[in-house]
């Protein structure tokens, strides 16, 4: 079973409606939920798509527009609802703090659990670390301050040659070492170096999260060649004008963003309502990035 799924929740843009919910993405890497953005209709998704809320510790805010926030109050209304326990962290500005502990304090006097404010700002920067992944922050370019997210995961441990340690005769006791690379001296003072006993891990996986922003080129080499990239396409390259006026990109520009950034596979996304065909976002990236996935609620990449 893959370690490293991205689920799409929401990948319209500022209007709901019958096809799209706004904003919102949940990592499960390793069984942890992280979730980037929480626009109208998130909680209901989880539950559609079975993602554990027990499980979500982290949400992470692109911006303070109300299509990737306004389902955050309730998200986090109802996790004490049902008496959820340990830390939920919301990592957003400074503005997204004072915004929503306002809120939190009036329609939720009494949390189960204990919610915590990470501010970030809107700069290029590592904002947090555990023993799963590495996030990062990049600075984009939006109507208001807005970052991207690049997940990281930890390395992998070595795999252990069963085989090999047992040719070697490295008891069970000692394998947990092994994996955390040490070598292998026998009773006679052999030593067995740790490369004859283990192989190397697993690739580590990556996703870039990068929405909502204006095309901006530059970024590409601070991204680096992720396995996914998400990249918003709210427009058609016909609406490029309008695409730049509003600090948004086209499908052709997500696809350039990917070439640029050798990712593995482009994802789309916040598509504008004013299309009423999805299949056009596909085709016009594809021409430039064959490797092009449609973002669409429901949808999970595995890694
Ligand atoms: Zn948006």
């Amino acid at each position: 079973m893959s370690d490293f799924k991205i689920h799409i929740l929401g990948c319209g843009s500022a209007k709901p409606n019958l096809y799209h919910h706004p904003s919102c993405t949940v990592l499960n890497i390793r069984e942890s939920l992280y979730m980037i953005d929480c626009g109208e209709g998130a909680q209901l998704e989880m539950q559609r798509q079975r993602l554990k809320f027990n499980r979500l510790n982290h949400i992470f805010l692109t911006h303070l527009h109300g299509d990737h926030v306004f389902g955050l109050p309730g998200l986090l209304g109802s996790l004490s609802l049902m008496k959820r326990q340990g830390t939920v962290t919301v990592h957003t500005f400074r503005e997204g703090i004072a915004i929503l502990r306002q809120m939190m304090d009036f329609f939720n006097q009494e949390m189960s659990y204990n919610l915590v404010f990470h501010e970030i700002k809107p700069e290029s920067a590592v904002i947090y670390e555990d023993k799963h992944i590495k996030v990062r922050t990049i600075a984009l370019n939006h109507r208001v301050p807005c970052v991207g997210y690049v997940f990281e995961e930890q390395p992998r441990r070595r795999h252990l040659d069963r085989a090999a340690a047992d040719f070697h005769g490295v008891p069970v006791a000692m394998y947990r070492r092994i994996i955390a690379g040490e070598d292998f001296v026998k009773t006679d003072g052999i030593r067995v170096p740790n490369a004859a006993l283990t192989r190397d891990p697993s690739p580590q996986a990556s996703y870039a999260h990068i929405g909502d922003t204006a095309y901006v080129p530059a970024i590409a080499q601070e991204i680096g060649p992720v396995n996914v990239l998400y990249h918003e396409s709210t427009y058609l390259k016909e609406n490029i004008h309008d695409a730049a006026k509003r600090g948004h990109s086209t499908a052709a520009q997500a696809a350039m963003m990917a070439r640029g950034c050798g990712a593995g596979r482009l994802l789309l996304g916040h598509y504008s309502s004013r299309y009423k065909d999805d299949s056009l976002f596909l085709k016009e990236a594809q021409e430039i990035f064959p490797d092009t996935v449609a973002g669409n609620e429901g949808l999970c990449i595995s890694l």
